[in-house]
């Protein structure tokens, strides 16, 4: 039995903590680095964080396939890939402040967590925040802060950030984010329709904002002030 960790669930054996950190490594290698993910801060963070914790527990052994999972709340822990890209596009070196909007898991908090200084992470759903809270905490991060609310207006008591990520889908780039980025801050964001969206990488020099477009994705509607108005689909596309 050396090296080789069962868990429980409700007295089932859902794994072994062995297995998963080798899943884990394949995902790293043939889901990340291997479709260009370069940045070997970022392809590091990913191995280390363990993503199962963050998934519901009949998920776990699809915790490090290349799609997103039901967190349950209507919401999802992104797709490894798109988590890995928008974090390499914040471009972090250690020491910055960062904002992620859309707490959801957790996890992606958990990867900003290993990359910067300090983390602040908001989340509408109260539940989700708490749960996500926990985690954070008996993984012994102590450089992050969840907060419940609407995180499309962002968070001003904590502003300026070097970066700001965004994890739900927004209508249009939210101005207010916008002004809380330090000068050459960037603002990776979904930003487009509810059934598509480009990624947006927004880079403030001054009061000059650079925009780059890294292609089509799709995530869960940011719902809130600066964002879509209704969980309803049909509601929401008619705005
Ligand atoms: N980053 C998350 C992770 O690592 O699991 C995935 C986020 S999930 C795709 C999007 C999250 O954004 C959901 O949990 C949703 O409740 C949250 N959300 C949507 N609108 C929001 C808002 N205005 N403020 C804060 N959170 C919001």
């Amino acid at each position: 039995m050396s090296g080789l960790f069962l868990f429980r669930d409700n007295g089932k054996r859902v794994g072994s903590e062995k297995q998963l950190a080798q899943m884990r490594a394949n995902m790293v290698e043939y889901q990340l680095r291997r479709r260009g993910i370069k940045d070997e801060r970022v392809l590091k963070a990913f191995l280390k964080v363990p993503r199962h914790k963050f998934v519901r527990s009949q998920d776990i052994w699809h915790a490090y396939e290349d799609y997103p999972l039901s967190i349950g709340y209507g919401q999802t822990i992104s797709q490894p890939y798109m988590v890995a890209i928008m974090t390499e596009l914040l471009e972090l070196k250690g020491e910055e402040r960062v904002l992620e909007i859309g707490t959801g898991s957790g996890y992606q908090a958990a990867i900003l967590a290993e990359l910067a200084k300090e983390v602040f992470s908001i989340e509408r759903i109260p539940e989700l925040a708490h749960k996500a809270e926990k985690i954070l905490q008996e993984l012994g991060y102590t450089n992050f802060k969840v907060i419940v609310g609407d995180g499309s207006k962002g968070l001003p008591e904590y502003a300026p950030y070097d970066a700001i990520i965004v994890t739900a889908a927004a209508p249009r780039p939210p101005q207010s984010l916008l002004e809380q980025l330090k000068d050459k801050g960037r603002l990776v964001i979904p930003v487009g329709s509810r059934k598509l969206q480009d990624l947006l990488r927004i880079t403030r020099f001054g009061n000059e904002f650079k925009m780059e477009n890294f292609g089509p994705c799709l995530f869960v509607p940011l719902i809130g002030e600066a964002g879509w108005k209704s969980e309803s689909f049909e509601e929401a596309e008619g705005q």
